[in-house]
């Protein structure tokens, strides 16, 4: 269903969510950075920045408790958590490529072990896409098989019109639900332009060929050369859409504590650190390499699709100046 709202109405909308008690989350201004964080009014959301760090928080915490323990006499006592601890909410003003990394990551959590508190905050969740129409020399969505207005992971995807406000379309019956519980913000379609999309320089990689070279190339020189400045710092992995490695520890002492899981990298050393003592990644060429082998082939063969979605987030922050689409250019001329 396509449907087309003014600025003003949009604003009207999230403040009426809000006034509901409705939980929005979007992109705002935290400090000098712009974040996923709930909204407090339609003036926080800002439609014209990507955020920093990625929207699989909304589903996959940094760190959250699973449960506690106390021992009471010889008994160990479990507390579990609770259905309040994942609200309804909103999402809003998702860009494609975070969007695009949520049933990415939906196909992992739902596999073998079926993750509650993934797929809850899932099924409590109703994404609001935003095209682009801007990109800046990291963003490599169109390269990757997406697009600046692809509405892959989005239950209504919204795209700025010429003059002010934005084509609205559902793709999902959540999006479907939205519209119709909201429908006196939206009119029919006028004909009125979308704005023109933005173009991310980077050409479509053939990742065909990537994965081609990586099925043969475990061991190879070119690891050597492509990551041994890395030094480590996980940041690739922290503001990755589609990055989903996390611990479990036990936090407390014997008589009690919490179990807690928590955001992990194949960056840091260790990682992959056995008790023996024994680290089969022992040197950061060989993190790295898993870095890419996950994304473009053991992730490709296991769900048959990419755990890269252009964002170019660790372009942008990585401290030494890896650049993963460069990364993928020297393994595409290789293969
Ligand atoms: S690997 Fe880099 S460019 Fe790809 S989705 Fe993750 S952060 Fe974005
Ligand atoms: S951000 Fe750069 S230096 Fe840090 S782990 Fe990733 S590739 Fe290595």
């Amino acid at each position: 269903m396509q449907k087309q709202i003014t600025e003003a109405n949009f604003r009207l909308l999230l403040d009426s969510l809000l006034f509901k008690g409705q939980r929005v989350v979007g992109p705002r201004r935290s400090g000098g950075t712009v974040l996923y964080e709930p909204l407090a009014s339609a003036s926080d959301l800002v439609t014209d920045e990507l955020p920093r760090r990625s929207v699989k928080e909304a589903f996959f915490p940094v760190c959250e408790d699973l449960l506690e323990y106390r021992k009471e006499g010889q008994q160990v006592a479990l507390s579990d958590v609770t259905a309040e601890r994942f609200p309804e909410t909103v999402l809003i003003g998702v860009r494609p490529c975070d969007a695009a990394a949520v049933p990415v990551l939906d196909a992992v959590f739902s596999w073998d072990y079926k993750d509650q508190f993934f797929l809850e905050r899932r099924a409590r969740t109703t994404i609001i896409g935003l095209a682009c129409t801007s990109s800046d020399d990291a963003c490599f969505c169109s390269a990757v098989g997406l697009s600046p207005a692809d509405p892959k992971g989005a239950d209504l995807m919204l795209t700025p019109l010429v003059g002010g406000g934005f084509l609205v379309e559902s793709q999902s019956e959540k999006g479907e639900a939205f519209l119709e519980t909201w429908r006196d913000r939206f009119a029919e379609p006028d004909g009125t332009q979308t704005q023109a999309l933005a173009t991310p320089a980077t050409q479509p990689f053939d990742l065909k060929r990537i994965k081609a070279w990586l099925d043969d190339h475990f061991e190879d020189a070119a690891w050597d050369s492509i990551a041994t400045r890395c030094v480590g710092c996980g940041a690739c992995a922290f503001v990755c859409p589609a990055c989903h490695c996390f611990d479990i520890v036990d936090e407390g002492s014997e008589k009690g504590g919490k179990r807690r899981k928590f955001w992990d990298a194949c960056g840091f050393w260790k990682f992959t650190h056995h008790a023996s003592g024994h680290n089969p990644r022992d040197l950061q060429p060989k993190r790295y390499r898993n870095r890419i082998m996950h994304k473009f082939k053991y992730y490709d063969d296991k769900f048959g699709q990419t755990l890269c979605t252009g964002c170019g987030r660790c372009i942008r922050v990585c401290p030494v100046g890896i650049d993963i689409a460069g990364v993928l250019e020297e393994i595409q001329e290789k293969g």
